[in-house]
């Protein structure tokens, strides 16, 4: 089964593919998807000593996790504001600390499977209008309470740097980073079957 048609199908790194599970094996750990999710787990079960086998129903990275953005930054698709509403500030700078260590996280595994799976270096945010005092609000509540150096870029930086009249406010993240994401989780693959972990 080939992965549908994309520049990330195109620019695969390998093509092995694996084939389809018959009989029974006994084993710690059944992982049910090879995206993201499950793989990583998958990785993180077998470095802790588990046995580990991997069902995937079509191919590693076949859903999100192979046609993504390819961008890793902390947060969530929450803005700050919000998450502070919803669980409170300390909870909130809490989660937020887990979610850089999950970007630092993805960097350490590029770093040691395959550097060359890194497409650059820092991620910019940006406004199709002008919203200054929502940058400056998520801007102020990084840097002060979660001590995460973005940059908060005027309407004029944003346009020059981009060159392009469309964009207003920009939030610069110097720790996100740019993946090549089906390349990324085929290497993961690797690594988990490397280790032991089967993937019928
Ligand atoms: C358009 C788009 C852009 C995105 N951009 C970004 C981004 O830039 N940065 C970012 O961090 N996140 C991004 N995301 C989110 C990110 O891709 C997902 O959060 C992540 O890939 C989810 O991973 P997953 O392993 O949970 O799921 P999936 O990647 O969907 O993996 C699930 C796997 O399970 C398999 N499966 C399902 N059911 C079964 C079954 N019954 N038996 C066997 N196998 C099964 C599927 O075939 C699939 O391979 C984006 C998502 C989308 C849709």
């Amino acid at each position: 089964m080939n992965y549908p048609n994309s520049w990330y199908a195109n620019t695969l790194n390998e093509h092995g593919i694996r084939t389809a599970f018959v009989g029974s094996r006994k084993t710690d750990v059944v992982v049910i998807g090879a995206g993201l999710a499950g793989l990583t787990t998958a990785l993180e079960c077998l470095r802790a000593g588990k046995t580990v086998t991997v069902l995937e129903g079509k191919r590693v990275g076949w859903g999100a996790s192979g046609r993504n953005g390819g961008f890793v930054m902390a947060g969530f698709a929450e803005e700050v504001g919000n998450l502070v509403k919803s669980v409170g500030l300390e909870k909130a700078k809490t989660l937020y600390g887990y979610s850089r260590m999950g970007v630092e996280y993805v960097r350490e595994q590029i770093m040691s499977l395959d550097p060359g799976l890194m497409m650059g270096n820092g991620v910019l945010g940006v406004s199709r209008y002008l919203a200054t005092a929502e940058f400056e609000h998520e801007c102020g509540f990084l840097r002060n309470y979660c001590n995460h150096a973005v940059e908060r870029w005027e309407p004029e930086k944003t346009r020059s740097v981009l060159k392009s009249q469309c964009y207003f406010d920009g939030l610069y993240d110097p720790e996100g980073f740019h993946i090549h994401p089906l390349n990324y989780v085929r290497a993961l693959a690797l690594e988990v079957e490397r280790l032991g972990g089967k993937d019928p």
